[in-house]
């Protein structure tokens, strides 16, 4: 490490990284380390991504400055691996693996053992992959800060074990992780692959379209087609990029089999771009220091950006959480037979009082689109009940057949002289009776629905405790079914007192004399109506035949055939046929002169009154039914009233004061205190992990608070001084080569990174914190 080195990383972007990075490192280990838990945090990091083979590994090894990644021609990262770089200012080297707590790796061999060896104990022996992620941290003084994540390539065949659908699984595994706004991609590709068909590229497109959060890593620069070079591609002007591309050179196969370490790849590297005549223009942007100084500056923005949401998140997180242990209440501490039973005291109390609440509408948390509590049962009552009595008409009803046959019936053996009244009676009754099963089908309505409302009543945390819900639910059911039938008996009783006594005095009854009134009224009108209509007629007939008009004889004959014949058929066909009756024989007809014995017509099984009545039988008929219209009327009004009042008395006022007394009676027994008070077997994980998730959120509020203040608020305009002391010491193209090390970015085709400003993106180049920096991971 160079000496001026240490001083100046600390400085700018890497000083605020010095912070900034290991502070979210804390947050993501503390969150790794409780596993399993009940919200997702979107954390910055930095995910490799490229088809296998494309040198992502690589680039690892070559940020690292170490060879601890297993290598080998098939698939080797199978798994995601998590890999914390943190700047050793001490000069001490390790890594550390969050799986193996308080183990510290000093020699890198170890590191890939222990990595392969992981691998196998999350994905199987076999190529098969897994997405439980490996976290290492590595602690060096050759490296910059920073969190990346190395990812298995994308492959398309499957090898070895791997399932058939291996390459969707692999994608849809990267898409997990850079589908995160808090996630900044480093898409890998081959220079001597055409970039448009970069897996890496394709797939950082599909979740960032405008490549604000992308940069491209060119590797295997050394090895395209004789002719060819990336220029093109790393000046931006293939597909561009926000944040542009970097190219690298890394180790090949053959050199990694000689054994070459990566200190001389480097310098490689560097020879490579410094005589290079080709990338002359963009040599200054390239090579492995560059790539890990532009890696740490874009993390260090990038988390510095999302920092406020990221609180926001946490803060958002820890309330909820909050909301939902308190809702899963505490009952470890309810131990004691005393607490238990205060607590099932309590919940059996606010139960009933919430369900009393509820029918009367007090409930303030009554849904909001759709009719709820007491208001359904007043429906039952005014939208179903009154409205299906409202609607039974007995004009309708009754035929007049029916009102015949039963004034028939009622006058016997003795006819009728006067109005008869046992018909009305008899037929009010028969429409009373049906009114019974419509009034007790309202009680049964009201009962399901109470017991509907009931269930909607039992707070959350009822459901915690299986026990009391389930004895409470068979409590409540059975307290309104028992309400039931002392109603039904009232309803029944109802219907039976109308069916007792028919009140002719009632004073909206019509009565008889007013009936017989009215209805002749009705048929005086009807009379006079059709005498009127008679007149009329006749008239319009004498004026037709005072016109002369003449029929010719054929006409004439013809109608007069017509008339006759119609006649025939009308009046002298049915009169023969009533003579060739019984009368007939006894008044000789046309059987005269037979003179054998007479027989009488044997009477029908089923005798029915005849089609036609008489005009006394028609006012009969006219008056019985307006008598019973009439009271029917009467009767059906008194039960619209009174059975909604018998069954809110009888069932719905019962079980609102009487819950509670019977809920005691039947649950508060001490021997059921525990039985009733166990919680469900989930709960106790759920609370479990609610607290271990709080817990986590805390330490990560804590830690993400206590990045100062200052150098939060600073940081902004730390990346800009930084920004403007590079730019004062801009290095042109032309100036000495050997500096590209130290030097940032500053292709101007290359955009700017949305976190700086485009005017600053454009001035800055290297300085002494590019410098620092090369020295820092060990040029
Ligand atoms: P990964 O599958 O994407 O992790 O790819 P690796 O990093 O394992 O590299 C695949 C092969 O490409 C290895 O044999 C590397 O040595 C080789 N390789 C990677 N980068 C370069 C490079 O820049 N130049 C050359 N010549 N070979 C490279
Ligand atoms: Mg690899």
């Amino acid at each position: 490490m160079g000496e001026t080195g240490e001083g100046q990383a600390k400085d700018g972007i890497a000083a605020l990284g010095e912070v900034l990075i290991p502070a979210i490192n804390r947050v993501q280990d503390a969150f790794a380390a409780a596993g399993g838990l009940t919200f997702q945090l979107d954390l910055p990091q930095v995910a490799v991504v490229g088809s296998q083979s494309s040198g992502k590994s690589s680039v690892l090894e070559s940020l690292v400055g170490r060879d601890f990644l297993p290598r080998g021609p098939d698939i080797c990262t199978r798994r995601p691996l998590v890999l914390q770089l943190v700047h050793s200012a001490k000069g001490d080297e390790y890594g550390e693996f969050l799986h193996l707590p308080g183990e510290t790796f000093t020699k890198f061999t170890k590191i890939r053992d222990e990595i392969e060896a992981e691998t196998n104990r999350g994905a199987g022996s076999g190529k098969s992959i897994s997405n439980v992620p490996i976290r290492l941290k590595i602690v060096s003084p050759h490296v910059l800060t920073m969190t990346l994540v190395d990812l298995p390539g994308i492959t398309r065949v499957p090898v070895g074990n791997q399932p058939k659908d291996i390459e969707q699984r692999i994608r849809s595994m990267i898409m997990e992780y850079i589908k995160h706004q808090s996630c900044v991609i480093l898409a890998v590709s081959p220079a001597n692959v055409d970039l448009a068909n970069s897996d890496a590229l394709t797939l950082a497109k599909e979740v960032d379209p405008d490549g604000s959060r992308t940069i491209g890593v060119l590797t295997k620069l050394d090895i395209m087609d004789r002719g060819t070079n990336a220029v093109a591609a790393l000046e931006n002007k293939v597909v561009p990029l926000m944040l542009g591309y970097i190219g690298v050179v890394n180790r090949c196969q053959a050199d990694i089999n000689a054994g070459r370490d990566i200190r001389s790849a480097r310098e490689a590297e560097r020879k490579f771009f410094v005589q290079s005549e080709e990338y002359s223009s963009v040599a200054q942007v390239c090579g492995t220091i560059n790539l890990a100084q532009r890696l740490n500056e874009i993390l260090v923005r990038h988390i510095h950006k999302i920092l406020p949401r990221l609180k926001r998140q946490i803060e958002f997180a820890r309330e909820e959480n909050f909301h939902k242990l308190q809702s899963l209440g505490d009952w470890s501490q309810s131990d004691s037979k005393s607490a238990q039973g205060a607590l099932l005291l309590k919940m059996l109390t606010e139960y009933s009082q919430f369900f009393a609440n509820h029918l009367d509408g007090q409930d303030g948390n009554l849904p909001a689109n759709e009719v709820a509590g007491g208001a359904r049962i007043r429906h039952i009552f005014q939208n179903i009940f009154v409205k299906e009595l409202q609607g039974v008409d007995p004009s309708v009803t009754l035929t007049d057949k029916e009102i015949q046959t039963a004034i028939v019936n009622c006058s016997g053996i003795r006819g009728s002289l006067l109005m008869p009244e046992i018909p009305f009676q008899l037929l009010v009754r028969r429409l009373i009776e049906n009114l019974l099963e419509p009034c007790l089908q309202c009680a049964r309505f009201v009962c399901e629905e109470m017991i509907h409302i009931a269930r909607r009543c039992e707070p959350e945390r009822m459901g915690m405790l299986p026990n009391l819900q389930n004895n409470l639910r068979s409590a409540v059911q059975s307290y309104i079914e028992d309400c039931l039938t002392p109603t039904e008996e009232m309803v029944s009783n109802l219907v039976n007192c109308e069916l007792a006594h028919i009140n002719t005095s009632h004073p909206d009854f019509i009565g008889g004399s007013q009936a017989i009134a009215t209805v002749l009224d009705h048929k005086k009108g009807l009379v006079e109506q059709s005498k009127k209509k008679f007149e009329d007629e006749s008239q319009s007939l004498r004026q037709s035949l005072s016109t002369p008009f003449k029929m010719n004889p054929h006409e004439q004959s013809e109608s007069l055939n017509s008339e006759q014949k119609k006649r025939k058929q009308d009046g002298e066909g049915t009169a023969r046929d009533r003579q060739s009756g019984w009368i007939a024989s006894i008044f000789g007809g046309t059987n005269k002169g037979n003179t054998e014995s007479i027989y009488l017509q044997e009477p029908p099984k089923v005798l029915r009154v005849s089609e036609t009545k008489n005009e006394q039988e028609e006012l009969e008929v006219a008056v019985t039914r307006l008598l019973v219209s009439s009271y029917f009327g009467i009767v059906s009004k008194t039960l619209q009233d009174m059975v909604p009042k018998v069954v809110v008395h009888f069932m719905v006022n019962a079980v609102k004061s009487g819950l509670q007394k019977r809920l005691v009676q039947l649950l508060y027994k001490e021997d059921l205190f525990a039985s009733l008070t166990k919680e469900h077997s989930d709960v106790a994980t759920k609370r479990e992990k609610c607290q271990k998730t709080l817990k986590f959120l805390h330490v990560a509020a804590h830690t993400l608070d206590s990045i100062p203040k200052v150098l939060d608020q600073s940081s902004s305009s730390g990346a800009r001084s930084s920004s403007a002391r590079r730019s004062s010491r801009r290095v042109s193209p032309k100036r000495n080569r050997s500096e590209y090390a130290g030097s940032e970015n500053s292709h101007p085709n290359i955009k700017s990174p949305p976190e700086a400003p485009a005017s600053e993106r454009r001035k800055s180049s290297s300085g002494p914190l590019g410098r620092g920096l090369a020295s820092v991971i060990g040029r």
